[in-house]
């Protein structure tokens, strides 16, 4: 039995549960401990049963509660060595200051951000000759608010909340108090190279994405393979060859391309996004389902949609035209994955 439990996937945060019968793997840890915990139990999976915690890469919607959680769990957390000093140098700068200190240093940010919004507005909104380059309306939208939390005051609540789910022993509070991005356990993984986690073999894979190590997964175990992409520009050679023959795919189908286009985000955001190095398009997608992908997968996971961007009926439409050239009766069931809840457990 391998058991894949989606529990968010967005740009507000992303987490799974890959489970054999004998080892429980979250990948990614986006939402707060507390929240992560709440969707586990809805769906069944107890949490005090992981055995590892495994991150893609050190964007806040794949991390947000991964220290908090595998300290309260006590469970080792395998990165690659690049994303782990990244997400190191992440955590450092807010609790060195202290926990009241970065409280007030987000609000004096994020009161200059509004500032400067206004600003950039009152600039937009006069003459076009007065207007500066794009540069200046880059620095004053929160770029990485397409991957992150994009309320400062939700990111605050969801801090504050895992402060409540920290319930240490005192010995590890005070490597906390020291130490910010203190986990019980690191383990290093290097894409192309197999690791096992319990009895399930795991096949990291390097994606294109702006982050400093991203990879992407293939879980494999009772003689099933599991496939994970999501968070990447394109599908490089490298991937379409990682995904074959899998019996579960999660693929990430982050925007309609006419939708983000006419949609509200500047356009420098707007670029980044579209880059080689942002996020799979609904019409990429499906070029992959297309042309690439070998038609064996008994469910299709669609991943990652963006809220602003995308539709469900539209990521869905893409991949079911795609899917066309792939008849089949019992496979390649087509899924979304949400933001807002968890999805029913896929049970193989
Ligand atoms: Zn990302
Ligand atoms: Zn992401």
């Amino acid at each position: 039995m391998m058991r894949m439990t989606v529990l968010a996937s967005g740009s507000k945060g992303n987490s799974a549960v890959i489970a054999s019968s004998r080892t429980r793997i979250l990948v990614d840890a986006g939402f707060s401990c507390r929240e992560l915990m709440r969707r586990m139990k809805l769906v069944g999976e107890d949490p005090y049963a992981l055995n590892a915690v495994i991150i893609t890469h050190e964007h806040a919607d794949h991390v947000a509660g991964l220290s908090v959680l595998a300290r309260k769990l006590n469970i080792p957390v395998y990165f690659t060595e690049a994303t782990h000093r990244a997400w190191v140098r992440q955590m450092t700068p807010r609790t060195t200051m202290g926990y009241k200190q970065w409280l007030e240093k987000t609000r004096a940010e994020k009161e200059a951000r509004l500032e400067a919004q206004a600003l950039a507005h009152q600039i937009a909104t006069s003459s076009q000759e007065d207007r500066p380059d794009d540069h200046f309306f880059a620095t004053d939208i929160d770029v990485d608010a397409i991957d992150a939390t994009t309320d400062p005051e939700a990111a605050l609540q969801a801090a504050a909340a895992d402060d409540l789910c920290e319930d240490l022993p005192a010995e590890t509070k005070s490597s906390v108090r020291d130490n910010p991005s203190y986990l019980p356990a690191v383990e290093y993984f290097e894409a192309g190279k197999r690791l096992c986690i319990g009895d399930i073999d795991v096949m990291p894979f390097t994606i294109p994405h702006d982050a400093a190590d991203p990879c992407g997964f293939v879980f494999e175990g009772e003689g099933l393979r599991f496939g994970f992409a999501t968070d990447l520009g394109y599908v490089p050679q490298n991937v379409k060859l990682a995904l074959k023959k899998c019996d579960v795919l999660l693929l990430e189908s982050n925007h309609d391309l006419e939708m983000l286009r006419d949609g509200p985000y500047p356009w420098s955001v707007k670029q980044r996004v579209l880059s080689r190095v942002g996020h799979l398009s609904n019409a990429a997608a499906a070029e992959f389902l297309t042309r690439d992908y070998d038609g064996g997968a008994h469910a299709i996971i669609l991943a990652h949609l963006s809220e602003s961007n995308n539709m469900p009926e539209l990521a869905r439409l893409a991949a079911e035209q795609a899917l066309g050239n792939h008849p089949s009766l019992l496979g390649n069931r087509i899924l979304l994955a949400d933001q807002a809840a968890p999805m029913e457990p896929l049970v193989m």
